[in-house]
């Protein structure tokens, strides 16, 4: 079958997020699908390491369009931005996409539709789920206050500390912070 064309980069099939859309009755259809971390580890650089979530999918079909709303909730495991263990955020939001059936796939605008061919009897939501898996992650992946992993905390404060002193060494050995402060008495 057709591999559903996703910004112009041609997907690999993933068997379990395709929904048969061919004979599908106009209206709404309802989907489950469970994501793991085996979903994610397909993606080559993803950052979630692991993951137990839940993706309801309402699939409205119109003439000529489709309209694709998913729910996801659960957790994904990533590693944290601070102690660099492995750390779980919850996760739960939605995201939707517009389909518009067209022979012509130069018809996409880019942003608003994404283009399918007519006799493509198959929609993937593989790319769709990932992407928006990803643009929700929060942009601090940290575990909560005092729930880090204080050995390596302690760890890698030594090597900062090591070289914020470095640093004041090498500010007060050179000329410019001679400089500084000569023009920290005249002020
Ligand atoms: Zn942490």
């Amino acid at each position: 079958m057709h591999a559903l064309k996703w910004r112009g980069i041609e997907m690999a099939e993933n068997k379990d997020f395709i929904i048969q859309i061919k004979g599908l009755q106009i209206g709404k259809h309802e989907y489950d699908f469970p994501i793991d971390g085996s979903f994610f580890r397909e993606f080559e650089n993803s950052q979630i390491l692991d993951a137990d979530l839940d993706a309801e999918v309402v699939l409205e079909k119109g003439s000529g369009w489709m309209n694709v709303e998913a729910d996801i909730t659960g957790y994904v495991t990533v590693e944290c931005d601070r102690c660099l263990d492995d750390v779980e955020l919850p996760m739960d939001f939605s995201c939707s996409m517009a389909v518009k059936f067209a022979k012509d796939l130069s018809d996409d605008d880019g942003d608003e539709f994404i283009i399918m061919d007519p006799a493509d009897g198959e929609l993937d939501l593989t790319q769709f789920l990932y992407d928006y898996v990803c643009l929700n992650l929060p942009l601090q992946k940290v575990h909560q206050d005092g729930k880090c992993n204080s050995e390596m905390m302690a760890k890698l404060a030594g090597v900062n500390s090591a070289a914020e002193k470095d640093d004041d060494e090498v500010a007060q050995n050179s000329p410019f912070g001679a400089l500084k402060g000569l023009f920290d008495n005249k002020n």
